[in-house]
């Protein structure tokens, strides 16, 4: 069969069109968005610039401690469940998550074995110098998300004293573990420390290390031996109760709770992530507070 030469184009085309384009379509399927890690140190150079676009410059710092938790908990159970909340919650609400940190406040436990305690000046230098460097690596948002009832006033100071020089990246802290309310009913009213809670968490987080067998070797009761008003603060306030550095019963824990804490915990940081991500206010305002700092007498009321 004759055809002419426009003929003989079209067929060409239509044989082109329909078989040569899709087959090298299905050869390179278009690639979904690979699965990025969680995990700063995981990442290669090229993932993390992936990474920090994805997480829209939003990284967190999951902050433990190295402390004793009762008789019968590592002294790690801090930064452990920290970082278990943090990592699970940052699969759900992609954010870069920053290796292992530890270096806060625990001067009260200095007399018990494995502490490790650095000094005043060290713990805010090493802190700012990290969220400088993270933030120099693309986090303009550095979510903090504290695992150690000791550093409930280094954080809000740390994050206070941002104010002081200008930043081009905003501290948030996250400094909540446990529900109020909700869940299996809890057996201790004392629960503040390797108690009942956070016992518990640990079961879901690293069952592998809980001795629950030596809960009860040791005395987390409250040996209330200070006699001060509620309102007057001394340092020395929580060695005065929980010498043993343990305050409540972890025989009294169950996996039950555990497992409802802990996706407490997770939710909570999400919805954290989700919020700062959303936060557009904070970084402007902060902007025009250090530019108008350095004038005070022109600000107008
Ligand atoms: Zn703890």
């Amino acid at each position: 069969m004759l055809r002419t030469r426009r003929e003989t184009l079209t067929v060409f085309l239509f044989l082109a069109v329909a078989l040569v384009i899709p087959g090298s379509l299905c050869g390179q399927t278009v690639p979904a968005a690979p699965k990025l890690s969680v995990h700063w140190e995981e990442l290669t150079a090229s993932d993390f610039r992936e990474g920090i676009h994805r997480s829209q410059g939003t990284c967190l710092l999951p902050f433990g401690i190295l402390e004793k938790h009762g008789p019968h908990l590592p002294l790690g159970t801090d930064l452990l469940d920290v970082r278990y909340a943090a990592l699970h919650a940052a699969e759900q609400e992609y954010a870069v998550v920053f290796p292992e940190y530890y270096f806060g406040q625990i001067a009260e436990a200095r007399h018990e074995p494995g502490t490790m305690a650095y000094s005043r000046s060290l713990q805010l230098a090493l802190l700012q110098e990290t969220t400088d460097e993270m933030a120099r690596n693309g986090c303009k948002k550095v979510l903090i998300v504290n695992g150690h009832g000791g550093n409930e006033s280094l954080l809000p100071y740390f994050a206070q004293t941002q104010l002081d020089k200008p930043h081009d990246y905003v501290v948030y802290v996250f400094d909540e573990r446990t529900p109020q309310q909700g869940g299996p009913p809890k057996k201790t009213k004392i629960d503040m420390h390797a108690g009942e809670s956070e016992t518990s968490k640990m079961m879901t987080s690293r069952p592998d290390l809980v001795h629950q067998d030596r809960a009860s070797s040791e005395s987390g009761a409250d040996q209330a031996r200070q006699k001060l008003p509620e309102d007057v603060y001394t340092g020395i306030w929580w060695y005065t109760r929980f010498p043993n550095h343990y305050s409540g019963e972890g025989a009294a824990a169950t996996k039950e709770l555990g497992e409802f804490q802990m996706k407490w915990w997770i939710d909570s940081v999400v919805k954290a992530i989700r919020a700062v991500k959303a936060d557009d206010v904070s970084p402007k305002l902060q902007k025009e507070f250090y530019e108008k700092s350095t004038h005070p007498l022109d600000t107008q009321p």
